[in-house]
């Protein structure tokens, strides 16, 4: 990596980007380094590059990009964080001070688990952009992670999964949360991991290949013919989440590969749903899989159309509909906001409203508690969020139980749900949930139903429907029973 790459990353996002400056930034931080040298045996220098490269690559702006140049100046070398405000500015020292705070944090397994999340909360609310430059440090990392002893590979990557992983979720930067998990993987359950990558790679490429060029040459035309310009993009499926889904959906491989998934970019909202009409008049959708997260975006941001159909040969195939921007906007996250509204030439500040007013709650709270009670009701608007064992995030309504939550991970959990875990104790299933729970489900696996009387307590629209559902289908299921022949 070269302090190049990086200058020409960043004129692509910003033309304005001050060159001579990260080019000090570098010569600084390279002379600070000196001769020290990273477990892989290259010089540390790289290190600080790769950051300052994947931060550039977010989109995020010039401050934060020089700021992962120097992130680890005042930790490691001689130079202190007073010679880089000196050189450098109060903006570009307050971000490096963040890092070097948040640097503090040690994990100390699932019981600190929400201690640290409330430390990279608070960090967050300082500046969020302390976060982005923590992810990209953390990401290579990862990424290098070979050169660790053993025992340092799994303690780094159990604590990524635990405590980055969901943070770059909520903050929406799935490119991020997406490397990070699939290298975790890799050192968490190495033999899992070498036969999924083999099954994907290897036995399944040319398949996957043919199917989503028929699909292009099917829609393509028709989008043509429609005067719509598009770009369609095989979605690559990381192997985590092809992992996960086999682990709670308890189902084979092959069962969840063959969901193939698409992403079509088009010029303009209304071309999304244009796309859409022409998708749903060739494919027969599957009624209960369509979303409209571009009319209601998820609480970080997030908007696309998404809809199953039956697909050529009937296979189940997703489709994601998007704008340019909106991709922009899942890839990146919170960064790409600032991007656009730049672009747009609006007067933003650095950071989102609900950043802003995270930072606002901060400092008019006496503590963390107040705090994470207030961030609940203004910023994620009644939302909580609460963690599985593996360390993803599910978001709920507020007073939801682990019954909702039991559902919203899959249908099958909640209708064979017997009990739940709270922050690792028996909790009742009524027991209304909290922001930064940790919430385990046990389930029997001949159980059949849920039990009608959860109906008295869940909060969400897909529980009740769920739980009803299963009433329905048991008293037909009786009905079969005493009318031998009845459908
Ligand atoms: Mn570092």
């Amino acid at each position: 990596m070269t302090i190049e790459q990086i200058i020409k990353k960043a004129k692509e996002n910003n033309p304005n980007t001050d060159v001579d400056l990260i080019k000090f930034a570098y010569e600084f931080a390279d002379e600070a380094h000196g001769n020290q040298k990273r477990k892989t045996g290259e010089p540390y220098i790289q290190h600080c590059l790769h950051t300052a490269f994947m931060l550039a690559q977010i989109k995020a702006d010039q401050s934060t990009i020089i700021a992962g140049i120097l992130h680890d100046v005042p930790e490691d070398t001689d130079r202190t964080l007073e010679d880089v405000k000196e050189l450098f500015g109060e903006e570009i020292a307050f971000l490096v001070e963040g890092i070097t705070k948040l640097s503090k944090i040690k994990y100390r397994g699932v019981e600190r688990h929400r201690e640290s999340l409330r430390k990279m909360f608070l960090a967050m609310a300082e500046d969020v952009r302390v976060i982005l430059i923590k992810f990209c440090d953390r990401l290579h990392n990862l990424r290098t992670l070979d050169a660790q002893p053993d025992e340092k590979k799994i303690r780094i990557a159990k604590e990524t999964m635990e405590i980055y992983v969901p943070i770059a979720g909520l903050l929406g930067i799935w490119r991020l949360k997406w490397q990070m998990e699939d290298i975790c993987f890799k050192y968490l359950y190495p033999e899992d991991y070498k036969k999924l990558e083999y099954k994907y790679e290897v036995e399944k490429r040319t398949e996957r290949n043919q199917y989503i060029q028929k699909i292009k040459d099917i829609l393509g035309q028709k989008l043509l013919d429609q005067g719509i310009n598009y770009k369609i993009e095989g979605r690559f499926k990381h192997l985590y989440s092809i992992y996960k889904k086999m682990q709670t959906k308890d189902r084979r491989f092959d069962e969840i590969y063959d969901v193939f998934a698409l992403r079509i970019i088009v010029p303009s909202v209304s071309d999304c749903y244009k796309t859409l009409g022409i998708i749903h008049s060739i494919w027969k959708p599957k009624s209960d899989r369509f979303k409209d997260y571009i009319a209601v975006p998820k609480p970080n941001g997030y908007r696309s159309l998404h809809t199953t159909v039956f697909g050529p040969e009937n296979k189940a195939t997703e489709f994601q509909l998007r704008t340019m921007e909106m991709q922009e906007e899942s890839l990146y996250g919170v960064p790409s906001h600032w991007h656009y509204k730049q672009k747009r030439g609006e007067k933003e500040s650095k950071q989102p409203n609900w950043v802003r007013e995270i930072l606002k709650i901060q400092q008019q709270s006496e503590t963390t508690d107040d705090f994470i009670n207030e961030l609940k009701i203004n910023v994620f608007h009644n939302r909580i969020f609460v963690f599985s064992p593996k360390g993803d995030v599910f978001d709920l309504p507020e007073g939801s139980s682990p019954v909702d939550f039991a559902f919203l991970v899959h249908t099958e959990i909640g209708n064979k749900m017997t009990g739940a875990l709270v922050n690792d104790k028996i909790a009742p299933l009524d027991q209304v949930l909290k922001n930064g729970d940790l919430v385990e489900i046990t389930i029997q696996k001949n159980r059949k139903a849920p039990n009608q009387n959860w109906l008295k307590f869940v909060k969400t629209h897909r529980a009740k429907e769920k739980i009803k559902h299963a009433e329905r289908v048991s008293r037909f299921e009786k009905l079969r029973k005493m009318i031998p022949g009845i459908k």
